[in-house]
């Protein structure tokens, strides 16, 4: 798919998911696997590039098609052993060219393969070739909090046992994008990163565990929690919220407390 298609698909894709919000995750990383952070979100240019890559190679199953010739003539039938000295194939079938330079990262379907588990391998192959040069290695809260376990994190944001919407909201607050005065105040957008109620820094931690409501809705489920894990309620420190870096055993006592924390 030529790029400025595969651009105008994923400026249509973040335009359905964030609309006029401020601030977003970039489609790079929704991109992701869900236990590197992501969401597991289609990408449009390794899904195009996979499918022309397993197109000529089923045709060149049908003895005597155009493709199939042509692949033989070439000797594209096996892997390229050599991509950076390719030898000329014209221009009006240059993307036989593109498909010898993808032949040397993929090997053929192995005979106990089923169709499915081999594309899926041609596409994570694809995802990965390209998003080693298009997207940053870390996560921004990977910058911000370096020393958090976040496997765990994402491990525990998507086994929580509550709907879809909530789990999106928890997966935006973790990443640090829902909008609140310190960070619009951050790009000038507001004069001040006060809180309006109480005049101290508007985070998002702030809201839930400082201001308002927050510490009574916050002493409740802390008391819950520690009733599940039999364990004084002190003991559930409010980085739990932003940070779910815990491991518990069994995973039903997890997701139980997992269960809890988005919803606040
Ligand atoms: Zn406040």
């Amino acid at each position: 798919m030529p790029e400025a298609c595969t651009q105008q698909a994923n400026s249509a894709t973040a335009w359905y998911l964030w609309r006029g919000d401020i601030f977003r995750v970039p489609l790079s990383t929704l991109q992701r696997m869900k236990r590197q952070g992501g969401w597991d979100l289609h990408d449009v240019a390794a899904e195009s590039r996979a499918l022309f890559f397993i197109r000529p190679r089923a045709q060149s199953e049908y003895a005597g098609s155009l493709t199939s010739e042509w692949l033989r003539k070439w000797d594209l039938l096996t892997p390229y052993t050599n991509p950076p000295h390719m030898y000329r194939i014209p221009a009006n079938v240059e993307y036989l060219g593109q498909f010898a330079m993808d032949t040397a990262y993929i090997p053929p379907r192995e005979h106990s393969e089923s169709c499915l588990v081999y594309k899926r391998c041609i596409y994570n192959t694809m995802h990965v070739f390209l998003s080693t040069t298009n997207e940053p290695l870390e996560l921004r809260i990977a910058r911000l909090w370096p020393n958090t376990d976040l496997e765990t994190v994402w491990q525990n944001v998507h086994e929580t046992p509550v709907s879809g919407t909530v789990k999106v909201t928890w997966y935006q607050a973790i990443h640090d994008i829902v909008s609140k005065h310190e960070r619009r105040h951050k790009i000038r957008l507001v004069p001040s990163d006060l809180c309006g109620h109480c005049n101290r820094t508007d985070t998002l931690q702030h809201r839930l565990t400082e201001c308002g409501e927050g510490p009574q809705i916050w002493e409740w489920t802390r008391q819950r929690l520690a009733s599940i894990l039999r364990t004084d309620w002190r003991r559930i420190p409010p980085d739990w919220l932003l940070r779910p870096t815990f491991k518990m055993w069994p995973p039903q006592r997890r997701r139980a407390v997992c269960g809890y924390l988005p919803t606040l």
